[in-house]
C-alpha cells in the first residue's frame, strides 16, 4: 500500500491512498489530488491518489491525465507503471463486459461504411461490367417539362397500376408503363415500375429504371432496392455504394440497409480469404461471425490468418516473446524460477535437450526489439520496424507505437480507445 508523503497531506485526504478510497469518497479524493496538482505538478502521490479514484468510478480518461502528471515528473517510477498497467486492465475489463451486455451493444455502429482505398477504380470497372453485361447505363432522365394535364394525366394511370400491384403484376406494369409514356419525368413513377420489374423478379429492368432517376430524386428504398440486385449480380462495390446511400438518408435507421452493407462487404473481404478453409463469414445481428460450411471434427483447422500487428498486453510483458510472431522466447529460468537450481542432472540435461526456444535475436540498430530468428527480424525490418525502429526515425520515439519504459521493463501501446500514452523514452 503506498502512503501519501506527509508534506502533501497537510491537509491531505487521509494517510493512506487506500484508506481513502475505502471511504469511497472517490469523487472527494480526486477533487483534492486536483487541488495538489495544481500547487505542484510533480506531486507524484497526488497523481497516484487522483488516478485511482478516477479509475475506480470509470472515469478512464480523467484517471489518464491524472496519472500522466505523475509519469512527467517521475518517467521511471514503477508505481506510476503499476496505475498505468491498472487502468489499461480496467478499460479492458470495461471492453468485455460491454461487449457482454447484449443491449450496449449493437454491431451495425460498431462497423464502419468508409470507402476503401482502390474502390473507386473497381467501381469504374463495375460500371463497365453494367454497362457491357447487363445494358444498365447510369443515364439519368432529363426530359421537357410536360403539361399539367399530361402530369395528371401520368399520376392517373400510376394510381391504378399502384392498385393493382396486390391483385395482377402485369395489369400494374402496363398501367405504370403508360404513365411513363405519358410522363417519362415523374421519378416516383419510374421507383413504382422499378418496384413493380422487381417483384416480378425481372431485377435488370428494375435496375435500369432505378437507374434513370435522378441521384438527388432517389428515395431510400429505391437506393435499398438498387443495392439488392447489385448485391445479386455480384458487384459489390456498387451494391455498398447504394445501400451506404440508403443508410444514410435514413441516418442510419435503416438497419435493414445498414446491414445489408455489411453483408456485402464481409462476403468481398472474406471470401477470398476463406476458401480454403470449412468456414466462411457472414454479417447478423452480433456483428461478423464465423460460420461452419460442414461439420468440423476437434482438432480441425477452421480458419488460420496472419495479423498485421500484435502485441503483449502489460500484464503478461514479462514474458519473453518475438516481438514479430509472438513466438516465446522464455528461458529455462523464466519458466521453472529458482526451482530449476534443485534439478538432479538427468532433469538438467533433458531440459538442455529439449528445451524449444531459440537464443533471442535482436535489432541491429536499436537493440531493442527481439526476435526468434533472422528471418523474424528481416520480415520486421522489411514491413514496419525501419520506420519504427528510434534509432533510424527519431520522431517514432513521440509516435510511440510501442514505447519502452526501460527500468520498468514496461511497453505502452497506444489504445484504440484513445488512452495510448503520448511519452517518450527517458
Ligand atoms: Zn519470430
Ligand atoms: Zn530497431
Amino acid at each position: 500500500m503506498e502512503t501519501i508523503s506527509p508534506e502533501c497531506l497537510k491537509d491531505g485526504p487521509g494517510d493512506h491512498v487506500e484508506e481513502e478510497l475505502d471511504s469511497e469518497n472517490y469523487e472527494l479524493a480526486i477533487a483534492k489530488a486536483k487541488t495538489l496538482l495544481e500547487m505542484n505538478p510533480k506531486d507524484v502521490d497526488a497523481s497516484i491518489l487522483g488516478g485511482r479514484a478516477a479509475r475506480r468510478l470509470g472515469k478512464f480518461e480523467e484517471a489518464y491525465e491524472m496519472l500522466k502528471f505523475g509519469l512527467e515528473a517521475e518517467p521511471k517510477n514503477k508505481r506510476i507503471a503499476d496505475e498505468f498497467r491498472q487502468l489499461q486492465k480496467a478499460i479492458m475489463d470495461k471492453c468485455d463486459t460491454e461487449i457482454d451486455d447484449e443491449k450496449s451493444y449493437n454491431a451495425l455502429s460498431m462497423c464502419s461504411q468508409d470507402i476503401y482505398p482502390g474502390d473507386d477504380q473497381l467501381f469504374l470497372y463495375e460500371r463497365e461490367i453494367l454497362k457491357v453485361k447487363y445494358d444498365v447505363e447510369n443515364k439519368q432522365i432529363q426530359m421537357l417539362p410536360v403539361s399539367g394535364q399530361r402530369a395528371k394525366d401520368a399520376a392517373r394511370e400510376a394510381l391504378v397500376a399502384h392498385g393493382c400491384i396486390a391483385s395482377d403484376l402485369n395489369d400494374a406494369l402496363r398501367h405504370c408503363s403508360c404513365a411513363i409514356d405519358i410522363d417519362g419525368n415523374n421519378p416516383g413513377i419510374r421507383q413504382l415500375r422499378a418496384d413493380i420489374y422487381y417483384q416480378r423478379g425481372e431485377f435488370i429492368e428494375a435496375l435500369k429504371d432505378l437507374y434513370t432517376i435522378q441521384k438527388s430524386k432517389r428515395s431510400p428504398s429505391s437506393w435499398k432496392i438498387g443495392g439488392i440486385i447489385l448485391k445479386d449480380l455480384d458487384l459489390p462495390v456498387t451494391a455498398e455504394f447504394w445501400f451506404r446511400k440508403a443508410t444514410e438518408m435514413t441516418s442510419g435507421k435503416d438497419e435493414e440497409a445498414a446491414t445489408l452493407f455489411q453483408s456485402v462487404r464481409v462476403k468481398r473481404l472474406y471470401d477470398p480469404l476463406t476458401v480454403h478453409f470449412p468456414v466462411s463469414v457472414h454479417f447478423a445481428e452480433y456483428g461478423r461471425a464465423l460460420i461452419a460450411k460442414e461439420n468440423l471434427k476437434p482438432g480441425d483447422i477452421a480458419f488460420e490468418d496472419t495479423p498485421i500487428m500484435h502485441a503483449q498486453l502489460l500484464e503478461n510483458r514479462d514474458v519473453s516473446v518475438c516481438d514479430h510472431c509472438g513466438h516465446s522466447l522464455m528461458r529455462p529460468r523464466d519458466y521453472f524460477g529458482d526451482a530449476i537450481d534443485g534439478f538432479d542432472n538427468n532433469l538438467k540435461e533433458l531440459v538442455k535437450q529439449h528445451w524449444p526456444t531459440p537464443l533471442p535475436i535482436v535489432c541491429d540498430s536499436c537493440n531493442m526489439q527481439k526476435y526468434c530468428s533472422d528471418e523474424c527480424k528481416e520480415q520486421a525490418w522489411n514491413q514496419y520496424h525501419q520506420v519504427v525502429c528510434p534509432t533510424e526515425n527519431p520522431a517514432a520515439m513521440k509516435i510511440t507505437i510501442c514505447v519502452k519504459m526501460q527500468d520498468t521493463g514496461m511497453t505502452v501501446m497506444e489504445s484504440g480507445l484513445n488512452y495510448g500514452m503520448d511519452i517518450s523514452v527517458p
